[in-house]
This record gives structure tokens, C-alpha cells and sequence, in this order.
């Protein structure tokens, strides 16, 4: 006679309380329904370029395709050695102090190697400084990992550049790093010499290990340049973070990177702690590992989409320009990265939620964007939009959005 026990709930684990990634949240989960019962969607809400005919060079492809044979098997947990020459390699071109082959760790992707590094860096209650807006894994993975993302403002009157002093108010006993995300995501903003220096010293002051996700560092409009913040010092811990997704457009291939470089003896214990996460997983998928040294000792094919005249800086222009045309709305030119984070007159429209603004623009103009409170902005008075879809794709959303903000009122 067995007993038969109750049923009880099924709930997630009370680490995810704190977890929120709404970029492929209830707005998503609409456009789908949507999608479902047979309408079709304008999606400007991921930076995917594969989809929007943005294809990867030939020789990418076929450098994975050759290689099937040796990636039958498990390789190393930090990644293979001939990849991860060739990440020193172009480490070293752009300037980072004190690293070596041996300070770099492939991923599935950068998204896996954010969640080990906060795993392995956070005590419950640790904080770490993260921009406001940001890419809200960051946030998510500190808060997994039991941390706290205490969110700096960066400030649109000033080409979004992070605010110094709103930095240093946020910095407490339990700070453990600071996260600089160059080129931007969201806003687009590259960020100048100054800045960064003004952010290592600030670093310096308090102690603070340095996260930067450079994942854009090459997709740069208007003569920006991009400078690792690597490269600026060698007395602080920074951990950088690339990979193929963007610049080299194999998002779905899950290949990034992370190096440790600087002041690398105090890090000693976390640097085997980030070891033995990546010893846990036992390596990353080896495929796309092959891939990396045929994308990074190469010309990088990129440059040629974000000259002028070339296709994304043209849907840079072409977004920029008629988002700002539409009466209600700013935004700030982006001078890297893929997307424009723009401004919403909130009064003229009344907005308290701005979910419910991209949920009811999605059910009335079938049009996806994402709503900047997702990238833990502080109000409803942002939006982000993804400009990689060709002029034409452009103008019929900025069609859609004109028309939809015409008469709405919350
Ligand atoms: N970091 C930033 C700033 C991103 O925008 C993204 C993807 O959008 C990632 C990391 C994740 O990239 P991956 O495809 O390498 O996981």
C-alpha cells in the first residue's frame, strides 16, 4: 500500500527570484502568438544578423565544414590552443597588458562566459556597477549568481557616456567590479580615451575588478575608433570579453571568448575558480572553436558593411533620421554597435508602461521592438531598436511606428 502523496507545485529555485530577462520576454511571447495565428512580424528586437541577410564570409562556413572530423571529440576546457592563439594574437594588436594564450577561455558564446564569471566571482550580497540601460544579461547573471547590480547612469545629454560621479555615489564596501560595455548596447555610444581612463582610476580607487564586454569593437560608423580598456593599464584585473557573433556574424555558431589581463597575481584564486567552471562544462562546442582562427587572422569583412555608403551604416542613417522625424520622439546618434535606444515623449503620450506600449505595438502594427525598462532603464520613456534590416524594412517600420504613435494616448 503506497501512499499516494499529494501534488505539490513545481517552482523554480528561489536564485531565480532576482532574474529577469525580458528581451525575449512578454512582448516576444506575443509576437509569437501573433506569428502563430498566421500574421507576419517586422522584428527589429535582436542584434541577429544572420536573418536580416547578413551572412558570414564563405570561408568561415567552410573552415567549421573542414574541421567536423577533428571536433568529433571533447578538447580542452579553456578552448583550443590554435584559436586561442589567435585571440592572443589580435589581443595583442589592440594593445592588452600583461596576458598570455594561457588567460583566455572559450565559451558558447560571451552569454555562457558572463554567467561563469559572476558565478564564480559573487558571494551572496557582492556588488557589481553595471550601466543603466545595459545588456541585461549582466544583471541577470550577477543576480543568479547572488549579487546585487548596483545600475550606473549613463547620460544621453551626454553621448550616453557613463557618469562618473553617479559611478563613484554607488560604490560601497561590497563592490567587487565594475561591468563597461564599449561599444554599447543599447545606446550605441563609443566610448573616448577619457572616459576610460576616468573609469581605471575609479577602479584603482576602490579596488575594483574591471569587466569589459567589447563584443562591438568593430562595428564603428563616422571615423570611431575603439580602444580596450585592456590596454590602458597594467596594475588593474580586466577581464574582456569578444566573440564571433556580431563583427564576424555567426551568432548561432555560440563562439566567444573572455581574457584575463593586467594585474593578474591578485586574481589568482578566481582565476581557478573561472578555471574550474570551465573545467565543469568540459569544453565548449568545438566546431565553432575552429572557426575563430580562420575570423580573426583575416581581413575582417565588416569594415565593409559600416563604411558610408554601405549597408549598415546607411540603415544606421536612415533609422536615426526618421526616428527623429516622428513627433514625440529623440534619439542620439549611434556611433557603433547595431541599434538606436530612443527617447519617448512620455507626457504627450501618457505612458506609465512602456511593456504595454511595445505589446500594443506589436498587436496593432505587427511591429517588434524592445522597451528600455528590459535594459533596466529607470523609466518607461525608452525603446530599442535593432536597425539591421535593409533601408526598405526600415522605412515600413518607421511607417508602422509613425502611424502608431499618431493617436496614441495610455
Ligand atoms: N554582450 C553584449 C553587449 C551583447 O549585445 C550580446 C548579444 O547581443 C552578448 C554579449 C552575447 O553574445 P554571444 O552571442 O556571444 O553570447
Amino acid at each position: 500500500n503506497r501512499m499516494i502523496q499529494p501534488k505539490k507545485n513545481i517552482d523554480k529555485s528561489r536564485k531565480l527570484r532576482h532574474v529577469c530577462y525580458d528581451i525575449r520576454g512578454p512582448v516576444l511571447e506575443k509576437a509569437n502568438t501573433l506569428i502563430a495565428a498566421g500574421h507576419d512580424i517586422l522584428k527589429l528586437n535582436i542584434g541577429n544578423p544572420a536573418p536580416f541577410g547578413l551572412y558570414a564570409e564563405t570561408r568561415l562556413k567552410q573552415a567549421l565544414i573542414d574541421q567536423l572530423d577533428a571536433a568529433q571529440g571533447y578538447g580542452e576546457s579553456k578552448g583550443l590552443f590554435a584559436a586561442r592563439q589567435a585571440i592572443h594574437a589580435h589581443n595583442m594588436n589592440h594593445g592588452f597588458k600583461n596576458t598570455s594564450v594561457d588567460d583566455i577561455i572559450i565559451g558558447n558564446g560571451v552569454s555562457e562566459l558572463i554567467v561563469m564569471a559572476m558565478q564564480a566571482l559573487l558571494d551572496d550580497g557582492d556588488e557589481m556597477l553595471i550601466p543603466m540601460p545595459d545588456y541585461p544579461l549582466w544583471t541577470a547573471a550577477t543576480h543568479l549568481a547572488g549579487g546585487l547590480a548596483r545600475h550606473y547612469l549613463c547620460d544621453e545629454h551626454n553621448d550616453w557616456r557613463p557618469n562618473l560621479a553617479d559611478i563613484e555615489s554607488k560604490i560601497s564596501k561590497k563592490t567587487k567590479g565594475i561591468l563597461v560595455i564599449n561599444p554599447n548596447n543599447p545606446t550605441g555610444s563609443v566610448y573616448d580615451k577619457d572616459t576610460l581612463v576616468a573609469i581605471t582610476e575609479l577602479a584603482r580607487k576602490h579596488n575594483l575588478i574591471i569587466f569589459a564586454d567589447e563584443i562591438y569593437d568593430k562595428i564603428l560608423y563616422d571615423g570611431a575608433t575603439h580602444l580596450s580598456i585592456a590596454s590602458l593599464q597594467d596594475d588593474l584585473t580586466v577581464i574582456t570579453f569578444n566573440g564571433l557573433s556580431k563583427s564576424y556574424r555567426l551568432a548561432g555558431f555560440r563562439a566567444g571568448w573572455l581574457t584575463i589581463s593586467g594585474d593578474k597575481a591578485r586574481a589568482t584564486d578566481y582565476i581557478v575558480g573561472l578555471n574550474m567552471l570551465a573545467s565543469m562544462r568540459l569544453c565548449a562546442n568545438m566546431q565553432a572553436q575552429f572557426v575563430i582562427a580562420e575570423a580573426l587572422n583575416h581581413d575582417h569583412s565588416i569594415y565593409q558593411l559600416t563604411a558610408p555608403g554601405n549597408r549598415l551604416h546607411e540603415q544606421r542613417n536612415v533609422a536615426y533620421e526618421r526616428l527623429n522625424q516622428i513627433p514625440g520622439i529623440t534619439c542620439t546618434k549611434p556611433r557603433g554597435a547595431i541599434y538606436l535606444f530612443a527617447q519617448l515623449d512620455t507626457q504627450r503620450f501618457n505612458i506609465q508602461n512602456d511593456e504595454q506600449l511595445m505589446l500594443d505595438l506589436v498587436t496593432q502594427q505587427k511591429l517588434l521592438l524592445v522597451q528600455g525598462t528590459a535594459f533596466n532603464w529607470h523609466l518607461p520613456d525608452h525603446f530599442r531598436l535593432v536597425f539591421l534590416p535593409s533601408v526598405p524594412v526600415l522605412h515600413d517600420a518607421m511607417d508602422r511606428l509613425t502611424d502608431f504613435l499618431k493617436d496614441y494616448r495610455q
